[in-house]
């Protein structure tokens, strides 16, 4: 059967307007059709970016098209958070690094580690219209109304607009958001954490000042707790700042406040932004919302897929939203792509962008679910720590639950590097010892000897992804984690094959990083972080022998990326 369109997306948020790109950037042939129920500008939550997102604008080719909107650079964030009232600042790059950047600038050197701070309205816009000109046909203000289903298959899609007819198409593709427009008409369930159940309340505001202007429009986003929630404050552009509190759903009941109230007291009571808005006007419109950390039991079937948050997220905590949909976007592209090519089964390349998914926004719930139990101006929440764990397979009491949780429960996200998504493991070691755990968060430092255990493991084929292309990466497997069999991991696996005491292991890292040309000191430090990734999830155990040194490695606890905070702002 031919239908009229290849892709059909419902919602051009980032998620969709990313995947319309790289579709036709790598596919010009492909013939995708983006439905959006706005007209675009149109406002939208969700500001702060990451790095990652950087390469998935380049790769779209609209990095540039961004920094000429003169979006403020995000270098990091600054904090309070933890167990003391102190500020910390968490920076993707040294301030030193950015001072001397011109803008508009390129997507190259140390703008490949800085992210953006963007106003939706804006950006989506940027955005949608690039897959315009790449050659998605776009409609906007043509809301999807029904979805015509026949079991686990989409027939057509029918729109507000009585005139417009059924679109058909090949493969329908959920990019609605938080709406989920094509998967609650499919039925699928969700999975939501009853720990993370917030709300939060936001408004825009004029004239606010920045805490710190590094350079040319770099700066830091502020994250600052109070005992019964917290506030962001992020710069989107010269005057325009979002301001926003998120508190715990039963806080919300009980103070028996409504949102208004419960702002104006918290912006109030929170002396820096008090500081940085004193001069500030609110548009005195606020914006609520709630119930948003879910991830859904299925993202494929039949003829669909769901992307960016219809598939599910974590929680605005980790600033991670859009920089998951457009990776996620990247990924289900590659997939389409991929199986247009015939070179791969269908179903293993889409079973696989599936469990990546699935598996990316679980472990971010978990960080997220770490961040407020690390918390220490929170409750005191680390029982949740246990069912955290639990839900995992492990019996861990409270203490350890919440050692493992802060240790990387959920390092093995990406198949080159351990990280969690966005945040490599060294960068979440640091956020721990920041929020109190001090040196004793490095597992591997409490053994000499390290074995596999890959009993039980399955051997599975993997997707990543590189160039446009979906390539097979082979992969240990068991209970929902994943070990590589490639890049550093593989490199870790070999050198305990062959002595698993940890000085010769060390030792031999050092000597196989030499041999191949890399450079040792960084690369076994690569190497110990895996170690660590693979010990907490259980890949490796550790002992230790009455003889023989352990492994010493450390985050010093102030480095050029995490450290106090130095800002002139009154904390
Ligand atoms: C309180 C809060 C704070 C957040 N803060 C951050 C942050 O700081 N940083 C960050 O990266 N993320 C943040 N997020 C998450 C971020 O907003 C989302 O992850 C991101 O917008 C997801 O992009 P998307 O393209 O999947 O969906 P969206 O951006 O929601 O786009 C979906 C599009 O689909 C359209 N649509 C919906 N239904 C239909 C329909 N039936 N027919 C046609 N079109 C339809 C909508 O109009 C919309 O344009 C936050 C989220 C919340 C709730």
């Amino acid at each position: 059967m031919t239908y009229p369109y290849d892709v059909t997306i419902i919602g051009g948020g980032p998620a969709g307007s990313t995947l319309g790109s790289l579709l036709r950037k790598h596919d010009p042939s492909i013939r995708v059709l983006i439905l959006e129920r706005e007209r675009f500008p149109r406002e939208h939550v969700g500001e702060s970016q990451l790095p990652p997102i950087g390469r998935v604008l380049e790769e779209m080719g609209c990095w540039e098209k961004v920094e000429a909107a003169g979006f403020p650079i995000k270098i990091g964030a600054t904090f309070r958070w933890g167990r003391t009232p102190d500020l910390w600042d968490f920076e993707f790059v040294t301030t030193s690094e950015v001072e001397g950047v011109t803008r508009p600038g390129t997507f190259e050197g140390v703008r490949r580690r800085t992210a953006f701070q963007v106003d939706r309205a804006l950006y989506d816009q940027i955005l949608l219209d690039h897959a315009a000109e790449l050659g998605c046909e776009v409609r906007q203000e043509t809301r999807v109304t029904e979805v015509l289903r026949e079991g686990d298959r989409v027939i057509g899609l029918r729109m507000d607009d009585p005139a417009s007819s059924l679109v058909t198409s090949s493969l329908y593709i959920d990019a609605s958001g938080g709406a989920g427009t094509l998967r609650r008409a499919m039925g699928v369930e969700v999975d939501a954490p009853s720990q993370l159940r917030n709300i939060a309340v936001w408004d825009y505001w004029e004239d606010a000042e920045w805490a710190v202007e590094i350079g040319v429009g770099g700066t830091r986003v502020q994250v600052l707790s109070l005992d019964y929630g917290w506030v962001w404050f992020i710069p989107l552009g010269p005057t325009k700042a979002s301001v926003g509190l998120v508190v715990p759903a039963d806080y919300y009941k009980t103070s028996g406040e409504a949102p208004e109230a419960l702002y104006r007291r918290a912006l109030s009571e929170e002396p820096r932004v008090r500081y940085l808005l004193r001069n500030a006007s609110r548009e005195e419109t606020l914006r609520a919302t709630k119930d948003w950390s879910y991830v859904s039991q299925r993202i494929v079937g039949e003829n669909w897929a769901l992307v960016g948050e219809s598939a599910g997220f974590a929680d605005p905590i980790l600033a991670a939203g859009m920089t998951l949909a457009q990776l996620g976007a990247r990924e289900l592209a590659y997939t389409i792509l991929e199986a247009r090519r015939g070179q791969h089964e269908t179903d293993w390349l889409f079973r696989t962008y599936e469990e990546t998914q699935q598996r990316r926004i679980r472990q971010h719930i978990r960080f997220a679910n770490y961040w407020y139990t690390a918390n220490g101006c929170f409750t005191d929440l680390k029982e949740f720590t246990r069912e955290i764990a639990r839900e995992e397979g492990l019996d861990l009491d409270a203490e350890n639950a919440f050692r493992w949780l802060g240790t990387g429960g959920f390092a093995t996200d990406n198949l080159i590097n351990p990280s969690v998504g966005v945040y490599s493991l060294d960068s979440i070691k640091r956020i721990t010892d920041r929020m109190g755990e001090g040196q004793s968060s490095w597992e591997i430092n409490r053994f000499n000897r390290f074995d596999l255990a890959l009993e039980g493991a399955e051997r599975r084929d993997v997707a990543g992804y590189h160039d446009g292309h979906v390539v097979k990466c082979p992969c240990y497997v068991r209970d929902g984690r994943v070990l590589p069999e490639m890049g550093v991991y593989n490199v870790v696996v070999q050198a305990i094959r062959k002595d698993g005491r940890a000085e010769s292991l060390v030792h031999n890292l050092g000597s196989f990083f030499t041999r191949v040309g890399a450079d040792p000191n960084t690369m076994v430090d690569h190497a110990l972080q895996a170690l660590e990734a693979m010990v907490v999830e259980g890949w490796v155990r550790g002992s230790l022998d009455s003889k023989g040194q352990r492994i010493h490695r450390e985050t010093p606890t102030e480095t050029p990326i995490t450290h106090r905070n130095r800002d002139a702002v009154p904390s």
